[in-house]
């Protein structure tokens, strides 16, 4: 009789460069591609993430000739009664790392289910780089030196002939979630991230370093998305840099994403809480009507309203912009991080728990290698060093798109700047740092809490 193995497809939909599903096939005669629409995704995930989920699951299903199982309901439930149904040997999947994906692992264990698992979405797991001590990096720059040092496998090709199991009627629950119209979302698939990599290498010239600070060109390579969900392995990606300087930024750029999964890993409450702790101490003002203001885009602040209704339009954000936005959340509103980076989880199609909640850590100033929470970005300059001419600004306002470059940054400035309906400053930038440092020194003299 012909051996069967369950591919589950959860964080890596894609073919090459996918040890587990090699696994799977080394295994087993024929492999059933399974993909589990649990509550989370379906319920948890706003308009952006489930249109973009749609369109990936809809270029892996293409890929494999229209075999891919897709399920709603509860993971548990759904692996034991295919496992049962096909008479499979055995269940094969990436390690998630997640809290979420960890937690689902811990539920099937519970249960019996016994899942073969290999590789994950990094090119070194987290928690395989350690200190001489044997302790975790708390530290970027000498994470990213042994990160460079430990070193990753070569990547491995697709399977070859795979023999797909054609899914039951009932088991096609793909979904059609619609872009809407309102919509501008990258497009998604194993496909769309190999083209958007070979034609970013081919521009990644020795300028990225510069170029990924500019929100208003296409100067960085938009690969998140495609990382999310595995379109694309880094290890694929790491394996075409060169040498130059653009393309050793970029080497680093990644190592962030690998670093922030490895501290999530050994500090797994830092998904939600504070890294430093001391923070918690700190007085925060309840999200009201000002915080609507920053969601929708409407601060009176160009550069950080360009950006929010970039999120709410396309599903992304520039990192130049997240910083911006997050340090304006924390430090001009003074309401704590968490707030904003649920917002962000909602709206994102690059959605990570660890580079969200860390990067947002990293700007309050409470996470690893913390930018010191006394540095207060000023939106204002911020914009007029890295959209002098307001590019940026005029793709997602158009109701500054009538301002100069000089008049863009301060319209209230200007005789005729808000005359297009744009709305006056919600705070007094100068004022709200000095308040926020004053926050600061409460909690220095506070005592100190005991670390996490
Ligand atoms: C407040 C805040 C929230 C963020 N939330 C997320 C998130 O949910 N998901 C996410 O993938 N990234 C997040 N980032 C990191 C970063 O902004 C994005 O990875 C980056 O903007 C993605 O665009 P890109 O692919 O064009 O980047 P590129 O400049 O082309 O970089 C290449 C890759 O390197 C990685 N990378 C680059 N910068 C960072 C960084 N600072 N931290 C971690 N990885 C990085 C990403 O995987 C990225 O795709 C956040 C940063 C901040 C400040």
């Amino acid at each position: 009789m012909a051996k069967r193995a369950i591919f589950w497809f959860r964080r890596d939909l894609r073919l090459a460069d996918n040890p587990a599903l090699l696994a799977a096939f080394d295994e087993a005669d024929e492999v059933i591609p399974l993909f589990i629409m649990d509550d989370e995704i379906a319920q948890r995930a706003g308009a952006h993430r489930r249109s973009y989920l749609a369109s990936s699951l809809k270029a892996l299903d293409e890929s494999i000739g229209g075999a891919l199982h897709v399920i709603s309901g509860d993971a548990v439930e759904i692996l034991s009664e295919l496992k049962n149904k096909y008479s499979a040997d055995s269940i094969h999947s990436a390690f998630p790392f997640a809290p979420y994906g960890n937690e689902l692992d811990a539920k099937l264990k519970k249960a019996g289910i016994e899942l073969t698992q290999l590789g994950s979405s990094y090119a070194v797991a987290p928690g395989r780089v350690l200190k001489d001590d044997g302790t975790p990096y708390r530290v970027y720059t000498p994470f990213y030196r042994a990160w460079s040092a430990h070193g990753w496998r070569k990547p491995v090709a697709a399977p070859k002939n795979p023999t797909w199991m054609t899914p039951a009627k009932n088991d096609r629950q793909l979904p059609d979630w619609d872009k809407g119209e309102k919509l501008d979302l990258q497009e998604a698939g194993e496909a769309a991230a190999i083209k958007r990599y070979k034609d970013f290498i081919k521009r990644a010239s020795n300028e990225y370093g510069d170029d990924r600070n500019i929100p208003g060109i296409e100067g960085t390579s938009r690969m998140s998305p495609h990382l999310r969900w595995g379109e694309i392995h880094p290890r694929t990606m790491l394996a075409v840099l060169g040498q130059n300087k653009g393309h050793e930024v970029y080497r680093k750029e990644i190592a962030w994403r690998e670093f922030y999964a490895d501290v999530l890993h050994n500090n797994p409450h830092t998904s939600r809480d504070y890294y430093d702790a001391k923070f918690k101490k700190m007085r925060y003002d309840k999200p009201g009507k000002k915080f609507e203001a920053w969601c929708e885009g409407r601060t009176g602040f160009p550069f950080v309203d360009a950006a929010m209704r970039q999120l709410v339009k396309e599903g992304w954000m520039h990192n130049r912009t997240r910083m911006v936005v997050a340090s304006f959340l924390v430090k001009d509103l003074h309401i704590e991080w968490q707030h904003g980076a649920n917002f962000f989880m909602k709206y994102l199609i690059d959605n990570d728990v660890a580079s969200n909640s860390h990067g947002w850590q990293w700007t309050a100033g409470c996470g690893t290698d913390a930018s010191p929470y006394y540095r207060v970005f000023n939106p204002i300059e911020q914009g007029r060093r890295f959209d002098p001419e307001g590019i940026y600004i005029k793709r997602f306002i158009p109701e500054l798109a009538h301002l100069s470059g000089e008049d863009i940054h301060e319209p209230w400035s200007v005789i005729d700047g808000l005359s297009k309906g744009y709305p006056e400053p919600i705070v007094d930038h100068a004022k709200e740092r000095l308040e926020s440092l004053a926050r600061l020194e409460e909690i220095k003299a506070a005592k100190p809490l005991k670390p996490n």
